[in-house]
């Protein structure tokens, strides 16, 4: 059975002393057990993370990746180098990945296979943009996105992906997806990798809502039967919204 996920991707804020202190927060709140919770920090603060939430529950992501095992690539982090911090999932495909440093198709591609091949798990991010809405090609945008990426592994390979529908109009833009748009997307990616795949993987694998959930928003995003939690920007900066979105199941 798919799980619950609450994803936070802080992107590129917080310093050591912030990251430290969001922590320690979310250590002390109350977060419901059977959500799997999430954290994304930048890579300055994955291992001082992964100090302070061992023993708990709460479980790493990096940002990024780079594709290759190791090597001259000034600059870039490897799979290996995050597993060695404690990392368990990674952020791929992110919109701002895609659209500020170019990353395409191709290239997400072989990020996703050296994730795999090192225990990672892809949160994979797909998501149209406000053109691709208002002419109505959504639904072909993501099936693009998830078949250039995603449907050259295997069966068993594609069970260890979340995938994160994030519309990418919805991000950091206050708006949002309403509960119906994003179950209808939701339903969409579902069937089309069940036609791929088979209708057990397709019910296994845990797709999360993504852009501008906030508690205010997040019990009736969180309610549709085909949104199995959330990938969250702005709101997880603050432990006690992060708290309130996990505890909206
Ligand atoms: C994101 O960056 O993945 C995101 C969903 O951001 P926000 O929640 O701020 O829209």
């Amino acid at each position: 059975m798919r799980k619950n996920i609450i994803a936070g991707n802080w992107k590129m804020n917080a310093d050591a002393q912030a990251a430290s202190t969001l922590i320690k927060n979310l250590n002390e709140a109350d977060l419901a057990e059977k959500t799997e919770v999430i954290i994304a920090p930048s890579y300055t603060n994955l291992a001082l993370a992964n100090e302070l939430l061992s023993g708990t529950s709460i479980r790493l992501s990096s940002q990024n990746m780079h594709q290759a095992d190791k090597g001259a690539f000034t600059g870039e982090v490897s799979a290996e180098m995050l597993k060695s911090v404690g990392v368990s999932y990674v952020i791929l495909g992110h919109s701002e990945r895609r659209a500020i440093f170019n990353e395409d198709a191709q290239l997400l591609k072989t990020k996703v296979d050296q994730a795999l091949e090192n225990e990672l798990k892809p949160i994979f991010c797909i998501g149209e943009e406000l053109k691709g809405r208002q002419d109505g090609k959504h639904f072909d945008i993501v099936e693009s996105q998830l078949s250039e990426s995603l449907f050259h592994l295997s069966a068993n390979a594609m069970r260890n992906i979340v995938i994160a529908y994030e519309p990418v109009w919805a991000i950091g833009t206050g708006e949002t997806a309403s509960p119906e748009q994003a179950q209808d997307m939701h339903v969409h990616i579902r069937q089309f990798i069940a036609d791929k795949y088979s209708v057990e993987i397709a019910d296994g694998i845990s797709i999360l809502y993504g852009g501008s959930v906030k508690p205010g928003n997040a019990k009736d995003i969180f309610a549709k039967a085909d949104v199995d939690g959330g990938l969250i920007g702005g709101a997880a900066l603050k432990a006690e919204d992060f708290t309130a979105i996990i505890n909206s199941f």
